[in-house]
């Protein structure tokens, strides 16, 4: 489970580490937030309506889902637990009460939060993406201040400074967990 600050570059590393581990299986999840520009439906996320997150959600199709930013976010259960079943590892990004929810269903899970640098990192970040607006970016900095207080949750905390680094300490995290 992969969470951090919106920008910390969760989404950079976990790439990076499915180009080192192509075994390991993505879970995509669904929400109902619109794409952002470059974002591919089924790839990135599961881009689907309120209506239809809810009725998903009352089937108890989802392993976990939470309301972030104001927009729903949840992990699809059938496929997680099909990759899961079939002895693979499952990579999913969610955050805090989505990877607290998953532990508590899945106790072998592991943890791992992805911290920026520093704030300022973050920020240019936030920036460099090109994604959000600046009101949204005060709100994800604002967000990213609680997030980081709370990092003593987590198994492991992992500094992305150089993407490769990081990436790296999340190939030995997976090893780890198998011994
Ligand atoms: P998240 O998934 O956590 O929201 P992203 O992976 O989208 O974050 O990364 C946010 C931005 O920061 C992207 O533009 C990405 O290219 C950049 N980025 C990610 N990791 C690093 C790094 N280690 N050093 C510099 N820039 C990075
Ligand atoms: P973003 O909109 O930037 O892609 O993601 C916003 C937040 O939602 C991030 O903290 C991300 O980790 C979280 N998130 C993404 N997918 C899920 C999910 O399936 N479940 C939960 N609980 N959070 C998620």
């Amino acid at each position: 489970m992969i969470s951090g600050p919106s920008g910390a570059g969760k989404g950079t590393v976990v790439r990076g580490l499915l180009e080192r581990r192509p075994d390991v299986v993505l879970s995509v999840s669904a929400t109902t937030r619109p794409a952002r520009p470059g974002e591919r439906n089924g790839v990135h996320y599961i881009f689907i309506p309120r209506s239809e997150f809810a009725a998903m959600r009352e089937r108890g199709e989802f392993l976990e889902w939470a309301e972030v930013y104001g927009n729903f976010y949840g992990t699809p259960r059938a496929p997680a637990e099909q990759a899961l079943a079939t002895g693979r590892d499952v990579v999913a990004e969610l955050d805090i009460q989505g990877a607290q929810s998953v532990k508590r269903a899945k106790p072998d899970a592991v943890l791992i939060f992805i911290e920026p640098p520093s704030f300022e990192d973050l920020v240019l970040r936030l920036r460099g993406r090109g994604t959000d607006d600046p009101e949204t970016i005060s709100k994800r900095v604002r967000a990213a201040y609680q997030e980081v207080k709370n990092k003593g949750q987590y198994d492991h905390i992992v500094v992305n400074d150089r993407v490769e680094d990081a990436v790296e300490q999340l190939v030995r995290i997976l090893e780890q967990a198998h011994k």
